[in-house]
């Protein structure tokens, strides 16, 4: 296959990052042969130094007209003080508006050989915690009216049952590629915007009989995330509780350093991006942990480029180099042998193979 790739590589350890999951990439065109081409595009922090804009029309054109993107980080103290508009955050809204992307998927999986690195106890990590959540991205409270009026503040959360429907569907589709059981989140005793996303995932139901829908409320999904992980396989709901489930999700898991994302919206273009920022503090040194983003090109291969075996040999090499003993700083406990952000690239691949 020929997929072409916009690659951001954006501010602080984003180039170093990314340069790991393209070496990755280029491996697996080699054993599998594909073709990836890649388009270099400036956001961020270093596109204001360039441009005086953290995402041009020319750059957002580069990713519109891709086969997926790839994505370091942005971000830095540098720009801190630049006025709104002009702030490097504000190139990655740019991009997810313009790209459509109205779902963002974010698993939480704890590598077995990183289980001490949760704060939850051991006997709940041994169940073994692997799901995704999918969170839609560009409604509900966020996107609604936001007024102050004397000492009374009002926020809107409106959804309409289209833009219900579309992440509904996300959901689903992202079971028939797991384990097939979907939970929906809500809080249809007190919501009326709860009551509709629940009456539209039973509806869509009827065009998944293989997925097993279940519902659940957002307040004891909250709990049931610390209680029992091992139950979930996809969690769907709507924007500010996935904001809130998905940063517990990740918790659980320990490492920011190893959890990739991605964004998707109604074509099979996607953002794919480590969750963590541009990590100032370490950047430039060699010891940012790149794990987040090689696993976030596996995740472009499987839900954009439908190329799930490939997907699962880079997850098989990454499982491959924990169980050697390696980790970089972040993750670094007893007995284990340190590696920086390059090395741990090169380990990866020394591991990666064709399944
Ligand atoms: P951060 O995620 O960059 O860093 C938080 C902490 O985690 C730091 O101590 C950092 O060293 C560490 N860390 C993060 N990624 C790591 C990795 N791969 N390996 C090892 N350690 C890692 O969050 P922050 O410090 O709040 O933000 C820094 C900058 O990043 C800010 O400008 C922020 O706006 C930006 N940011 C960008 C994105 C994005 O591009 N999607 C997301 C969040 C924050």
């Amino acid at each position: 296959m020929v997929k072409n790739i916009a690659v951001i590589r954006g501010d602080g350890i984003g180039p170093e990052i990314v340069e790991q999951a393209l070496k990755v990439l280029n491996r697996i065109a080699e054993l599998y042969g594909h073709t990836f081409s890649y388009t270099d595009v400036d956001m961020g922090g270093c596109a204001i130094d360039k441009y005086g804009d953290p995402l041009p029309d020319s750059e957002l054109k580069k990713c519109v007209e891709s086969d997926s993107v790839l994505l370091g980080a942005v971000g830095g103290d540098k720009w801190n003080d630049v006025p709104g508009p002009k702030r490097p955050e504000k190139g990655l809204l740019r991009l997810r508006a313009g790209m459509g992307v109205y779902s963002n998927n974010r698993p939480a999986k704890i590598w077995k050989q990183l289980a001490d690195a949760s704060p939850l106890k051991k006997s709940i990590v041994d169940k073994g915690i692997d799901f995704i959540i999918v969170r839609e991205l560009i409604g509900g409270i966020y996107f609604g009216e936001h007024k102050t009026e004397g000492d009374t503040a009002t926020d809107i959360l409106k959804y309409s049952e289209t833009e219900i429907e579309r992440i509904g569907r996300i959901g689903f589709e992202t079971a028939r590629k797991r384990n097939k059981k979907l939970c929906s989140v809500e809080k249809s005793n007190v919501l009326d915007s709860s009551r509709l996303w629940k009456k539209v995932m039973h509806r869509l139901a009827e065009e998944y009989p293989d997925v097993e829908l279940s519902d659940m409320l957002v307040d004891n999904c909250a709990m049931q995330i610390v209680k029992n992980p091992a139950q979930f396989d996809v969690v769907v709901t709507e924007n500010m509780f996935g904001d809130i489930l998905s940063d517990e999700a990740s918790m659980i898991t320990g490492s920011i350093g190893m959890i990739p994302s991605s964004s998707l919206g109604s074509t099979t273009c996607g953002l794919y991006e480590p969750i963590h920022g541009s990590a100032p503090d370490i950047a430039g040194k060699d010891i940012a942990n790149p794990i987040g983003t090689i696993l976030s090109a596996a995740m472009m291969l499987r839900y954009s480029f439908d190329m799930s075996e490939e997907a699962d040999a880079i997850e098989n090499a990454v499982s491959a180099y924990l169980d050697a003993g390696y980790r970089t700083a972040d993750i670094m406990s007893d007995g284990m042998t340190k590696v920086g952000c390059s090395r741990c690239g090169d380990l990866v691949l020394e591991n990666l193979k064709k399944e």
